[in-house]
């Protein structure tokens, strides 16, 4: 089955509603107008230019979604944002477990089990990010990180949620480090998250699962991340905050 690759911004804590605006424009331009059809492109600003955002992309095939959420419709949660407030914005996905979110902000793998819930609850499609440090993969750790942020983190998911989950494989040293996985270490990774998801939840999931790659991302190493055969798509930090950068990334070869 052919899984349509998905090409994510992922935008930080960077632009005002302005600039935010400016640079979804650019882009627009730079794609001639609308999303390519066979490619989804997202975009994940922070909170406070995701309408500014949604008024530019609307009618144009490319989607907005959120960096992080707090798993609850409403309440008492002061400084959170909910899934409900997301989908109103017409957010089509939200990235979960970022290991800045993980390492800054100390989430643990129940908070974001519950994340992911409550965005499948909510309609959100989860961008699940899970990754290794640097000192785990010299010791060889990778794999039982990576299957244990996968083991927690999807804990009660069920089969049919499962299928349209889209997974992030972010190496934790290769964010915002200019550093890339090799092509073929982190094919190797994405195979194992595969394997994986097939023996949890059936080949036919796993075949159906989007499964991206992050961590310093640019224009020129996409094509050759990109040719990976089970790399279907990135999640993209400091490349995607230029317009120029970010639309040569979405169109890869
Ligand atoms: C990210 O923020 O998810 C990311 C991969 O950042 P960068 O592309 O800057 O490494």
């Amino acid at each position: 089955m052919a899984r349509k690759p998905l090409i994510a911004a992922n935008w930080k804590m960077h632009k005002t509603v302005s600039e935010a605006v400016a640079t979804v424009r650019e882009l627009l331009d730079r794609l001639g107008g609308q999303a390519p059809a066979d490619r989804t492109v997202l975009i994940c600003p922070p909170f406070t230019a995701i309408a500014a955002v949604r008024d530019v992309l609307e009618g144009t095939g490319i989607l907005w979604g959120a960096q992080n959420m707090y798993p609850r419709a409403e309440g008492a949660f002061t400084g959170e944002i909910s899934p409900r407030m997301l989908t109103d914005l017409g957010c089509t996905h939200v990235i979960v477990g970022h290991s800045e979110r993980r390492h800054i902000f100390g989430e643990g793998n129940q908070l974001i089990n519950e994340k992911v819930r409550a965005a499948f609850e909510f309609d959100l499609v989860p961008i699940l990010a899970v990754g290794e440090k640097l000192e785990h993969r010299r010791a060889g750790l990778q794999e039982a990180v990576v299957e244990e942020q996968l083991v927690k983190g999807l804990r009660g998911v069920t089969a049919e949620q499962a299928r349209q989950l889209v997974i992030a494989y972010e190496p934790v040293w290769a964010i915002g480090t200019g550093e890339t996985a090799r092509p073929e270490d982190a094919q190797a990774m994405h195979a194992f998250i595969r394997r994986w998801l097939a023996g949890q939840y059936g080949e036919e999931v796993a075949q159906a699962v989007v499964i991206q790659y992050g961590g310093s991302v640019k224009p020129n190493n996409v094509d050759e991340l990109m040719a990976q055969p089970d790399i279907d798509g990135a999640l993209v930090g400091g490349a995607s905050l230029k317009a120029d950068s970010f639309a040569r990334i979405v169109q890869f070869q």
